[in-house]
């Protein structure tokens, strides 16, 4: 369980995190510790339902199934002597060569390269036909949202989107370059995401559905 002192908070509370499949329990600035597990200890039956009813994180260890761009890869890590880690993409599995114990750093920058320059066309194309320009594009690693735009020409997108199909990718790219043109979600901006995307109301409930589990993978227990 996550501890989190909280400066706003009120009260003790059990509050379930399910982008990280854990419950926080979030404690005053000034209240005991130990009266605060016992509040989680009082609540044991409502934690284990809460946690029983989320997806489990899938960590990046030697036959763990990833999905990349939606299509599912069996993580293949193999001891290697060499000093650096080298990752391959296959058509049904990632191989990783390393001679590190734990190369998941490794492979989480390998999907923030292979997403990165599989949206790079994308963003371009859209930019064209809009008429836009864009200077800054940067991946990151962030919970509860998939991209954010800001008008004047950066965009951002969640790493996690490399396990998405890639249509889902494709709506959240055409998503965020439509805030370009318009910066709110009026009828103006659906519709002209809408033109942009290939499948826009099909990855909307896509992402609906599945958002929760893209954050799993890599999640270490
Ligand atoms: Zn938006």
């Amino acid at each position: 369980m996550r501890v989190v002192r909280s400066a706003t908070a009120k009260r003790v509370a059990l509050r379930a995190d399910p982008t990280r499949a854990q419950v926080c329990l979030v404690i005053p600035k000034r209240f005991s510790e130990r009266k605060a597990w016992l509040f989680a200890e009082d609540n044991r039956a409502w934690i284990k339902r809460v946690l029983s009813g989320m997806e489990k994180p899938v960590p990046f260890v030697h036959g763990a199934v990833i999905p990349v761009f939606g299509k599912p890869r069996t993580l293949h890590i193999i001891p290697h002597d060499a000093r650096t880690t080298k990752i391959t993409l296959s058509d049904d599995r990632l191989e990783v060569r390393t001679n590190r114990e734990d190369p998941s750093s490794n492979i989480k920058d390998f999907f923030y390269a292979l997403l990165r320059e599989t949206i790079d066309p994308m963003w371009k194309g859209h930019c064209a036909t809009l008429k836009k320009s864009v200077y800054q594009v940067s991946i990151r690693d962030t919970r509860g949202r998939w991209g954010s735009c800001v008008p004047a020409g950066k965009l951002m997108f969640c790493w996690r989107l490399v396990f998405a199909p890639m249509d889902v990718v494709d709506y959240v790219v055409a998503h965020e370059c439509a805030h370009l043109v318009q910066m709110n979600h009026s009828d103006k901006f659906w519709k002209l995401c809408d033109e942009l995307s290939i499948d826009m109301a099909g990855s909307r409930q896509w992402l609906n559905d599945n958002g929760d589990k893209l954050m799993m993978f890599g999640l270490r227990r």
